[in-house]
């Protein structure tokens, strides 16, 4: 049993196909720069040749053709027929308050999304046409609905609520609702199993460090905080995101510098974060030059990890007790520098950060009461499962 799963942004379709018996990959890929006159596409398959090319790809239905094209391809295809597909699974970015889990997508699914487009104008779009170009050229295979949102559905009302008009709250459904859901729920579910507890006993803390970055409380099985909120600039510093700042500081750069409303969401979104701090977002080059004492590079790294564990205390004392600490996604995975100073001095809270264990990203690096872990994420994964389960198989 094959599910595709597709992950359909402005300009790329990643896409992976996934075999729910074993839920090994049978074949995965990329298709970038649509609309370009050079397209990426990048293609890996079970025991066949990696496949490259440049050719330029128009649009999202182009994308998806050409995906198809290559599954079914005598030399480096891994089906032989669009029937061997049994489900599809979209990523979907924002459900706002209309979607609270993964669900089986019909005309009125369609229509909730397309409501949602406003709180996710960037994304939403794009993974729109993901569903309807999959529903022409893979007509009669169901498709799965997975909300990046969704796992911030359980938010408590305090959690969720920000305290501003409630005119403004209602007109435009402005509440937190949290990003990276697949990677929180699945690295947090996973890490139960690892510790050989059930979801139900566990106050759990999720950093999902990538180049967008967030942060979640999970209590008892169910997300209670999290730090992205209406949109995903809020929260921690990120890679070109600003995380929080105090909300007076739109209108006054705005007043003097004579920004636009739009002008200073892009520069808070494209053109702050760790970009502003130090000109890269790429942390191996950021540490490398720390290492080699650029003050820029020090202070961004020490604001950095400053804000994580500013989070990760408070989501503590929010869950009443803290019983284990996941980092994951490429900083989280590979970051051994910034684990090591989120979780250093940490004794008294009871963790005890393993230094050697956490320099070999090992999955257990602390040996206090507080269990440390770095678990890889994988979103494509949790869609296929949720896929899976929605459709019944
Ligand atoms: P995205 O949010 O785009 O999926 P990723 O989860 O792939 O991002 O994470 C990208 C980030 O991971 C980048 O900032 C990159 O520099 C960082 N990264 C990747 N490998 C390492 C490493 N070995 N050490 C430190 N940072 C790393």
């Amino acid at each position: 049993m094959n599910i595709l799963v597709l992950n359909c942004g402005s300009s790329s379709v990643k896409f992976q196909l996934i075999n729910m018996e074993n839920e090994a990959v049978v074949a995965k890929g990329i298709v970038e720069e649509l609309g370009r006159p050079q397209s990426k596409f990048k293609y890996k398959a079970n025991g066949k040749e990696d496949y490259v090319d440049t050719t330029a790809v128009a649009d999202h239905e182009a994308a998806l053709i050409k995906i198809l094209n290559i599954l079914m391809h005598p030399q480096y295809g891994v089906i032989v027929d669009k029937r061997e597909i049994t489900g599809i699974g979209h990523r979907v970015v924002h459900g706002g308050s209309e979607f609270a889990s993964s669900i089986l997508i019909d005309e009125q699914v369609i229509d909730g999304i397309r409501t949602c487009i406003p709180l996710s104008p960037l994304h939403n779009p794009a993974n729109l046409t993901g569903i309807e170009v999959a529903e022409k050229l893979l007509s009669g295979i169901p498709q799965v609905a997975v909300f990046d949102t969704s796992h911030g559905a359980t938010l408590p009302p305090e959690a969720y609520t920000y305290a501003i008009p409630s005119k403004w709250r209602d007109t435009y459904k402005i509440r937190r609702y949290g990003f990276h859901g697949t990677s929180h729920s699945y690295v947090a579910k996973k890490a139960a199993e690892l510790l050989g507890k059930p979801a139900s006993e566990l106050r759990i803390v999720t950093c999902h460090l990538g180049n967008g970055a967030s942060i979640s409380a999970v209590k008892f099985g169910h997300c209670v905080e999290t730090s992205m909120g209406l949109t995903p600039l809020e929260g921690l510093v990120m890679g070109t995101r600003s995380g929080d700042i105090d909300p007076a500081i739109i209108p006054f750069i705005g007043r003097h510098e004579k920004l636009t409303m739009e002008e200073i969401d892009a520069h808070l979104n494209k053109k702050s974060g760790m970009m502003a701090l130090t000109g890269d977002s790429d942390f191996r080059i950021i540490e490398e030059r720390a290492e080699k004492g650029s003050a820029a590079d020090i202070l961004a790294l020490d604001i950095y990890v400053h804000r994580i564990k500013k989070y990760i205390g408070a989501y503590a004392f929010v869950m009443g007790g803290l019983d284990a600490i996941v980092f994951t996604a490429g900083i989280g995975e590979k970051s051994s520098y910034v684990r090591s100073r989120v979780l250093a001095d940490m004794e008294d809270l009871g963790i005890i950060l393993d230094e050697q264990a956490n320099q070999k990203n090992d999955l257990h690096i602390s040996t206090g009461r507080v269990k440390a872990m770095v678990i890889p994420t994988n979103e494509e994964l949790k869609i296929a499962r949720d896929t899976k389960q929605v459709l019944g198989l």
